[in-house]
């Protein structure tokens, strides 16, 4: 049985349209290779951190749009050199929403604790809905909020099953890199999750998401199939049905954009959608899927990676934090495009320089080890 999915936050059903300022241009840097790049943890997690914002941010234009306005955005704006142009209607372009905000909330929670404490991340999470911060969250994940508001510990205030939306992935990426160690990244993820949604989809997503970066960072030569079996294998021991569909995607990760969104609207990966194909929904199996799709189309490609997330429509914004964290956890924080990540911000605060410097604090601590 799978969850129905609800519309996501404010905002996200006015259709968007031209206007807004001129000049912002698609990135020269996507090109850069993986082995060019530093290695060094502080610019995995940076890249990884800015990589999932600037895709949220990206994404959050056309959120819940259906794949015909999606693809309109991606060929005449972000291909087009014109990225930032098309406006939001609440918010200034730059603006990243609760995918890449809860990230960020993990990270302030492990410099804070000094490593991964769950109580501390749940505590940080209720306080980002108790000031009314949050941008676009989802019900699984504000009703959760609102449960530890009132005093549930953070072990019993997910939403429970068979509710499995993908706002416990969307943020897992940084785990990977946080917990070198394997079994406690996946412990971490799958307490993470546990906080906001209790069906075990949620915390294969979620170990999906932070083995996949782990894999990323390591910057070596990517091949679909191996990938695809390491993160499966990660997302099975929480849920069987998760790793199978991950292993499952080596065999149409080959197939265009197209085609590929034809497999998982009428295959049925995709049930929330399955009367009318609305692209991708929040559901955390077609949504991990895509995301992952989007890296591997071109994994030395960060802005190619980033149209491929969106252009499908549906859940665009987390599509592309996930696919953005992969892939800027592997190429680093120069290949993204720096004039779009001088934009990024969160109501005006927390931009591209509060990201990096929290991201690298972070990573500090895990060199210095336990
Ligand atoms: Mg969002």
């Amino acid at each position: 049985m799978q969850a129905l999915w609800p519309g996501r936050g404010a905002g996200v059903s006015g259709k968007g349209g031209r206007g807004g300022k001129g000049g912002i241009r698609s990135p020269s840097a996507s090109s850069t290779s993986a082995s060019s790049a530093s290695s060094s943890t502080a610019d995995q997690l940076a890249g990884s951190l800015l990589g999932q914002a600037l895709g949220d941010a990206l994404g959050f234009v056309v959120e819940a749009q259906p794949p015909e306005v999606a693809r309109v955005y991606v060929e005449g704006w972000l291909r087009a050199g014109r990225a930032g142009e098309w406006p939001h209607p609440q918010f200034p372009f730059g603006q990243y929403s609760d995918d890449t905000q809860l990230a960020r909330e993990l990270l302030r929670s492990f410099l804070e604790a000094r490593g991964w404490q769950p109580s501390v991340y749940a505590e940080r999470l209720a306080e980002l809905f108790r000031e009314r911060r949050d941008v676009g969250a989802g019900r699984g994940t504000r009703s959760a909020a609102v449960r530890l508001l009132m005093g549930v510990p953070w072990n019993e205030s997910g939403t429970p099953a068979p509710y499995a939306g993908n706002g416990a992935a969307m943020r897992a990426g940084p785990l990977g890199l946080l917990l070198p160690e394997q079994e406690a990244m996946c412990r971490a993820a799958r307490e993470q999750a546990r906080i906001t949604h209790l069906d075990p989809r949620c915390a294969a997503g979620a170990a999906a998401v932070a083995r996949a970066v782990a894999i990323a960072a390591a910057r070596l030569p990517i091949d679909a199939a191996g990938f695809l079996n390491e993160v499966a294998s990660c997302a099975e021991a929480e849920e069987r049905s998760v790793g199978d569909a991950i292993r499952d995607l080596a065999g149409w990760v080959a197939l265009s954009p197209a085609r590929a969104a034809r497999h998982v609207h009428e295959s049925g990966l995709d049930p929330a959608h399955m009367d009318r194909w609305q692209g991708i929904s929040a559901f955390v199996t077609p949504s991990l899927l895509w995301s992952l799709y989007a890296f591997l189309r071109s994994p030395d490609d960060y802005w190619e990676t980033i149209c491929t997330a969106i252009g499908v429509g549906g859940d665009t914004d987390t599509m592309a934090a996930i696919a953005g964290a992969v892939s800027g956890a592997r190429l680093g924080v120069a290949a993204l495009p720096a004039d779009l990540l001088a934009r990024l911000n969160d109501q005006g605060e927390w931009g591209a320089e509060a990201l990096t410097h929290l991201a690298h604090s972070c990573a500090a601590i895990v060199e210095q080890g336990p």
